[in-house]
């Protein structure tokens, strides 16, 4: 367990990166055109939902446009593969049920039984889960490391890693790893890095570009934006692990349906928006938090005093939507806190267009209680949605009053 940073002094606004959208790199045009052209036999400009789980063939073993089966492909989960690997500048994307569908897939894909994975320290706990109880009966060993000391990660490294798994920043506590240095050691190791892009969004953050193998995504949370549906992603450059991806989707079967394509799809054209939205707020929010007497400490990266502040600034276009603080009082008062605010909804996920307040060490995190990843129990962690920051600062105002 990686120690809180201490308090933190006000932010220098100087120190926060420019979130203009369409900032010269084409993202917000790929969001909105990228797998998405009107269709070819209709004109339809939105992308229409295929709900179907079969294809007529004309000739036996001859497809009109490449898709038997949708299992193996759905036009509309074409879509949304093609759009995600557009945005994380990826050749290959494949779409899935969930996140942990997803990283399901990964595992399987990239390791065997007898090699060895490095997590974070302060890994999301349903990744934990996987590894733990899933992956650890099938012969697969893990580490546990904080991945924003690169000492400590290559420490964690034995000649039996396969693969470095990162999450950056992490869930609740918010740290920083550096994804180039974690590249360059897990090329150095023999191994893949894969970074769960979830908390970013690969609006703010393009680990592919940094080096990484494989991105990760739950789209339930930043790309859908609107906490309607539940799906994952996988991205990469590589050939071998595009076409093992495609490959486990089709034959584990666990692929994201028309209408959640379709979903995901609506959401990710607003993304641009949506995150520039999403940081003003959550700085402002963590302004606002260290000027308040019932706040312990606040974990923001765009916080200058953030100890992985710099390395943010340079890998990230901006700081984020996520904010986690301690409240003075303990557990017991941080519970009192999240059931008093009214705006922001006391409730587990993140990155929808509303504002959510969470008690990680009894929600999200209470499976990783008692192991080293387990988290303070006076810790919050908001979700800062994109409603008027003037109403969002008031609810948390009288909530900690
Ligand atoms: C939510 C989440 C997941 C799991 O995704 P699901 O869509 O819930 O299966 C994985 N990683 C991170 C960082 C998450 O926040």
């Amino acid at each position: 367990m990686s120690d809180l940073p201490p308090v933190q002094p006000a932010p220098d606004p100087a120190d926060r990166t420019s979130s203009q959208a369409g900032a010269g790199d084409g993202f917000a045009t790929r969001a909105i055109h990228a797998g998405q052209e009107p269709d070819g036999g209709t004109g339809a400009v939105a992308v229409p939902i295929f709900q179907t789980s079969t294809f007529a063939q004309d000739v036996v073993g001859e497809t009109r446009a490449g898709y038997d089966y949708s299992r193996a492909g759905n036009p509309t989960r074409t879509a949304l593969e093609t759009a995600l690997a557009a945005l994380e500048g990826g050749r290959h994307g494949t779409a899935w049920a969930s996140g942990m569908a997803a990283a399901d897939a990964a595992i399987r894909a990239l390791l065997r039984p007898g090699d060895h994975l490095v997590i974070p320290d302060d890994a999301y706990g349903g990744t934990f889960r996987l590894v733990d109880r899933i992956c650890v009966p099938w012969g697969i060993t893990y580490s546990t490391a904080p991945l924003h000391d690169p000492a400590a990660v290559a420490a964690a490294v034995t000649d039996r890693t396969r693969l470095i798994w990162c999450e950056t920043p992490t869930n609740p506590l918010l740290a920083v790893a550096d994804i180039a240095a974690l590249a360059e050691l897990a090329r150095r190791s023999g191994a893949r890095l894969l970074v769960d892009n979830t908390f970013a969004s690969p609006y703010l953050q393009q680990p592919l570009a940094l080096g990484a193998d494989v991105v990760l995504h739950s789209t339930t949370k930043y790309i859908g934006g609107h906490s309607d549906v539940i799906g994952g992603a996988l991205v990469t450059s590589d050939d071998e692990l595009g076409e093992a991806f495609a490959f486990h989707a089709k034959s584990m079967g666990g692929v994201a349906g028309p209408f959640d394509s379709w979903l995901t799809l609506r959401g990710l054209r607003t993304l641009a928006l949506r995150m520039q939205a999403h940081c003003a707020n959550a700085a402002a929010v963590a302004d606002m938090l260290l000027g308040l007497p019932k706040v312990g400490r606040v974990l923001y990266p765009g916080l200058a005093g953030h100890p992985q502040h710099e390395v943010a600034a340079r890998q990230m276009r901006d700081f984020g939507g996520m904010v986690s603080f301690t409240v003075v009082g303990g557990v017991e008062e941080a519970v009192k806190v999240c059931s008093r605010t009214r705006l922001f909804t006391l409730a587990e996920s993140l990155g929808g267009v509303e504002s959510l307040i969470e008690h990680p060490a009894l929600m999200t995190h209470a499976s990783v209680a008692g192991s080293a990843l387990q988290v303070p129990d006076d810790l919050i962690r908001l979700s800062v949605g994109i409603e008027d920051v003037d109403d969002l600062l008031a609810d948390l105002a009288d909530a900690l009053a």
